[in-house]
């Protein structure tokens, strides 16, 4: 067996993501890793329930020998063997982020011998992590367009703090992923907003959608909101869609007790005005998340907003596992251009 690869949990951004980009890159790698001061930049640090249901995860769907994943571990080792495609169900237990659960293993099931269904359950819609939405509209379409298939379909939304949201995902592999380069977003073809209030008054949807409007200068008929009958528990959502020729992005804010609803939508338009003056197709969070997935095709390019703490963390993850290249090349202003690619030699076989 090779020596595990050690990395410090307490780099960078020190918070969960070290961990999960470690296992996607394990597990695709076949390479064992050991990591020492998981979450330590964070206030609880150590394993919470979202981080072991993702490690257990990637362990089932790797077959891998696992130490330390026990609530609060602050070190783990992870030996993967081989990855099977199957049928699995995956259950946070809690509000933690189901879909950050997701996708520290679809990155190897997406490049797996055969098929795969998945049903995750937990938060659906957490602040700090990929809502569903996100997942659906921006993240599974750039899998996609590395290769393989991918569904997903929310069956109930899951918010904080009482969880109990559920998902199914269908995934058909390639052998390989494909090399992505997306510069440019291409025309803005639609764009539009819609609140989901969860067992709250619906005026906080009617007021957070009527100041994405007027914030963005949009028509009111640009947004709209819905009630969610079938949530477990109370919870609000606020969702901004961009959709471009090559891309759509997501954009979010979360209804919080006590924070006014014209708060939250400001936070949002600050979010959605930036993308817009950058004019670059990858948004701040798409950006972070689509680096390991380029890193194991290869390479691949995209323009996007100034790197965040997240997007370099991630590069020195991801260059601890393999031998690639990761440029942040500053364009203008707000827009920058990051290239993967081998170490040994760049291949322009980039496509679309
Ligand atoms: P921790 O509690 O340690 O912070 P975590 O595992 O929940 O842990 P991070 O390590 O901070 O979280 O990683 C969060 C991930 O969620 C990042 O990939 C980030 O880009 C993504 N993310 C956060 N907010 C959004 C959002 N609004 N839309 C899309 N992705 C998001």
């Amino acid at each position: 067996m090779d020596e595990p690869i050690t990395i410090d949990g307490s780099m960078g951004e020190g918070g969960g993501q070290v961990l999960r980009t470690s296992l996607v890159l394990s597990m695709s790698t076949g390479k064992p890793f050991r990591i020492v001061n998981i979450r330590a930049r964070r206030k609880h640090g150590g394993l919470l329930r979202q981080h072991l249901t993702a490690l257990n995860a990637a362990a089932e769907v790797s077959r891998a020998r696992v130490d330390g994943a026990v609530p609060g571990s602050v070190e783990v080792t992870f030996e993967p063997r081989n990855v099977l495609p199957g049928s699995y169900r995956f259950s946070v237990g809690t509000a933690g982020s189901a879909t950050l659960v997701l996708q520290t293993v679809l990155p190897a099931l997406a490049t797996a011998s055969a098929k795969s269904r998945l049903v995750l359950e937990g938060g659906t819609h957490n602040p700090w992590a990929p809502p569903f939405d996100f997942l659906e509209r921006t993240f599974i379409p750039f899998l996609k367009r590395m290769g393989p298939d991918v569904s997903c379909q929310l069956e109930r939304p899951g918010f904080y703090p009482a969880g109990g949201g559920r998902f199914i995902v269908e995934v058909s592999p390639v052998a390989m992923l494909s090399r992505v380069s997306l510069l440019d977003r291409g025309a803005i073809r639609r764009s539009g907003c819609r609140a989901v209030v969860a067992h709250l008054d619906m005026n906080i949807g009617h007021r957070e959608v009527g100041a994405v409007c007027r914030g963005l200068a949009w028509s009111p008929n640009c947004g709209e909101v819905t009630a969610c009958p079938e949530s477990t528990g109370p919870g609000n959502v606020l969702i901004v869609a961009i959709e471009s020729e090559h891309i759509t992005e997501i954009f979010t804010g979360f209804g919080v007790r006590g924070v006014p609803a014209e708060r939250v939508a400001a936070g949002t338009v600050e979010e959605v005005r930036r993308y817009l003056a950058a004019g670059v197709p990858v948004g701040m969070h798409l950006a972070d998340q689509i680096l390991p997935l380029l890193a194991l095709a290869g390479g691949g390019s995209f323009r996007t907003v100034a790197p965040s703490p997240h997007t370099i963390t991630n590069i020195d993850v991801i260059e601890r596992f393999l031998d690639v290249r990761i440029e942040c090349k500053r364009v203008a202003d707000d827009i920058w251009e990051i290239t993967v690619e081998r170490a040994h030699g760049f291949d322009s076989g980039a496509q679309g």
